[in-house]
């Protein structure tokens, strides 16, 4: 079954490879597994761990953008409307926004128009817009975040907070007038991790009318070794569902099997080329063919041809 995947390092793995000097990343890492795996649509994130200048930023995504038209007998650069039938739709997206110490509304413009349609204010760190998960549990967004939130609003680029920490994600979701997406985030009540989602937040996300890609870092399926599988993954869909309805969840899977220095993923999710493992998964505990397509890629679908207008 085909698959949409909202998240994926594949900016910083260009862009690091780039300075390596290797060329058409995409292509000679990515390509073959992304087919394997029936991908069908993918969030190509240019993550900041947040040391990042405004120059490292452009460059990342620029060379991003490239790498996306270079294949374009394989990928279409997905702007908006419906997704294309047959080649794999690459959506650009931001993950941290370190760079951006003034000015948000020209610097997103920009991003905008190079083709970002899906932004995180910040990773883990804190910085001028917000605060992650490893920051102060005391500082929110700050003003200028806000600012940065309501241009989003404004230029129809979808809010992320997978990374956000508690105060942040509730100051994001009284700023912003528009649903806002968890791209890969799973249930904290099934796996006790901060970057996972409380009952609380799943269930003002769904009232938002937003959506939450599930994820396949090891750690945020299961803390029991072994226990990190697609059918583990499959269970944390489950709950939410129970909780919310079927409508709210897609996938984000954020494999990490070409990045270093990073936490794995499932046993059985490992790389883009295992993505049908979890459509399996989701078929033995119990979903049915159309609950699994809404998940796969029906329900993201729906919602960015609803929201990137
Ligand atoms: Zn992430």
């Amino acid at each position: 079954m085909k698959i949409f995947d909202t998240h994926a390092d594949i900016g910083v793995d260009v862009y690091e490879k780039h300075c390596e000097g290797k060329t058409d990343v995409i292509k000679s890492e990515h390509l073959d597994k992304w087919i394997k795996g029936e991908v069908y649509g993918l969030g190509m994130a240019s993550f900041f761990k947040g040391d990042e200048d405004l120059d490292i930023a452009k460059a990342m995504v620029t060379q991003l953008k490239e790498e996306i038209l270079l294949n374009s007998n394989h990928l279409h650069h997905y702007l908006c409307g419906d997704l294309h039938p047959t080649k794999i739709n690459a959506l650009m997206t931001l993950e941290g926004m370190c760079y951006i110490n003034e000015d948000p509304e020209s610097i997103l413009d920009w991003m905008y128009s190079l083709g970002i349609r899906i932004g995180s204010l910040t990773w883990n760190e804190e910085n001028a817009l917000s605060t992650g998960i490893s920051g102060s549990p005391l500082r929110g967004l700050t003003p200028l975040g806000q600012r940065a939130i309501k241009h989003m609003n404004k230029i129809n680029m979808i809010i992320d907070v997978s990374h956000t920490n508690e105060k942040s994600f509730w100051d994001i979701l009284s700023t912003s007038t528009k649903p806002v997406m968890a791209t890969h985030s799973n249930a904290r009540a099934l796996s006790q991790v901060d970057r996972n989602l409380s009952d609380q937040q799943i269930k003002a996300i769904a009232l938002k009318g937003g959506l939450i890609g599930l994820v396949s870092a090891k750690r945020f399926i299961s803390l029991i070794e072994g226990e990190n599988t697609a059918l583990t993954l499959a269970k944390h869909a489950l709950y939410i569902k129970n909780l919310v309805g079927i409508k709210h969840l897609c996938i984000g899977f954020d494999y990490m099997d070409f990045l270093s220095g990073f936490q794995r993923n499932g046993i059985d999710l490992d790389n883009a080329s295992d993505s049908q493992n979890f459509i399996k998964a989701l078929s033995q505990v119990g979903f049915t063919q159309e609950e699994i397509e809404l998940i796969a890629w029906g329900n993201i679908a729906a919602f960015l041809k609803t929201q990137l207008i």
